[in-house]
């Protein structure tokens, strides 16, 4: 499934202010499938690029 990688600034408790990332699905149709994929993706946490750790992000 193709993904986008979206991209935030947050707060890891270990590296301090970095670019944390999460893939999210991209937009295909079936929209209404779509937006459950998105849907359930939002609740990814974007996560710390050096140790992977969740990061609290604004
Ligand atoms: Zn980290």
């Amino acid at each position: 499934m193709p993904t986008e990688t979206q991209t935030r600034r947050g707060r890891c408790p270990t590296h301090g202010t970095v670019e944390a990332t999460r893939d999210l699905p991209r937009i295909t149709f079936p929209w209404v499938v779509n937006w459950i994929r998105r849907t359930l993706a939002e609740r990814h946490p974007f996560r710390c690029p050096e140790c992977g750790t969740t990061v609290q992000v604004p």
